[in-house]
């Protein structure tokens, strides 16, 4: 079958209708990657796979629920989409505003987007304003703003977004003939984690799959607002994709992880960085930073086993899901900055042998 996007291939669980106007970059259909070495580090015949979301067309899971927003917004007549971003929902939003051919303001906290993000939004031609403040500030502008209904907001308050969004279940249990015992994902705004949860629910619901994963969410240490269960002002990580506060879908996260027996944890930027560097030089998967939160919280859980709080009991012969969800091209500076720079070197076959120790 030729893959038409996630509204076609899902659409009788999501919000449309036959006369909904589908703007689609074909979205979707992303890889579920075995991870060999990724497993043996788990052990106990445990099998890790992971969810590939950067492989979407601008680069993050955001698309899937940027496809089924951006039809119902022009179905319902909007002029102008808007959002606030760290980066990835601005540029998703940007390219399918451009696909339907209608305006896209994006509001950016300052200093805190990366250039492969900033480099999409403008190149799809969205108006880029930059707000003095973080992510949180922007949101409320955004709030203030979509009050006026010719702007349609983009970001995951719009219900929309996570219908969209929880298609990659979908895709997991086709994939796997079943869903996975774990699902390990990074949380923001917490909007993927509800999505998520809420396709496992509702193909469960249908006889789709047996059972329901357990769903193990995991914040980074500097902006973990869900597991102090208290809003943070300042939040502050290397991975700017989940530099998050008080996150839009709090609510939606902690059912989720109540309702499945999961978990939701912090990982500091530290083991972010070695869990993205581990990832892409062990199992050739390049994702951004805030991505490695999944794979971050994995080997803390495996590590501190039995110790609560930062820690889930993985059985032996577990069949795992970790979501990483951007490309790791997103943020070039952050993974120069900690991975050393090129070795410089005389045009000669003896200096490049010198150097590489042959
Ligand atoms: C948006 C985003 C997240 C966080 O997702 P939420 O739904 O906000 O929890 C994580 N990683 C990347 C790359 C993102 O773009």
């Amino acid at each position: 079958m030729i893959w038409k996007g996630v509204i076609e291939a899902y659409r009788p669980f999501l919000p449309v209708t036959p006369t909904t106007p589908v703007v689609t970059l074909l979205e979707g259909n992303t890889p579920l990657i075995f991870s060999p070495r990724l497993s043996a580090k788990v052990g106990r015949d445990c099998k890790v796979h992971i969810k590939y979301e950067g492989l979407n067309p601008t680069g993050s899971f955001k698309d899937r629920g940027m496809t089924v927003a951006l039809s119902l917004a022009v179905e319902r007549g909007a002029r102008h989409v808007i959002c606030a971003s760290t980066g990835n929902t601005s540029a998703s939003a940007a390219a399918y505003a451009a696909r339907a051919g209608i305006r896209c303001v994006v509001l950016l906290p300052f200093g805190k987007v990366s250039k492969g993000k900033l480099a999409q939004a403008l190149m799809y031609g969205a108006k880029c304003v930059t707000v003095e403040g973080n992510f949180d500030d922007a949101l409320r502008l955004v709030r203030e703003i979509g009050k006026d209904k010719t702007f349609a907001i983009m970001n995951s308050i719009n219900p929309d977004r996570i219908e969209g969004q929880k298609t990659a279940a979908f895709e997991i249990i086709e994939t796997l003939g079943e869903a996975p015992d774990f699902h390990f994902l990074p949380v923001g705004n917490a909007g993927n984690i509800t999505a998520c949860w809420r396709g496992y629910c509702e193909w469960h619901a249908a006889g789709r799959s047996k059972k329901r994963p357990r769903m193990v969410g995991f914040e980074a240490a500097g902006a973990a607002p869900i597991v102090h269960d208290a809003v943070v002002e300042k939040p502050s990580t290397v991975a700017t994709a989940i530099q998050i506060g008080n996150p839009a879908s709090w609510k939606g996260a902690v059912e989720a992880r109540d309702a499945s027996n999961g978990l939701i944890g912090a990982v500091t930027d530290q083991e972010i960085l070695a869990a993205q560097s581990w990832l892409a030089s062990h199992e050739g998967i390049f994702v951004e930073p805030a991505s490695a939160a999944s794979i971050a919280g994995l080997l803390k859980c495996v590590e501190s086993e039995g110790r609560p709080a930062e820690s889930i009991l993985l059985a032996p012969g577990s069949s795992i899901v970790c979501t990483v969800t951007g490309h790791g091209l997103k943020d070039p500076d952050t993974a120069i900055a900690n991975s050393g720079e090129a070795i410089p070197c005389g045009p000669t076959v003896a200096a490049v042998l010198k150097i590489i120790g042959k």
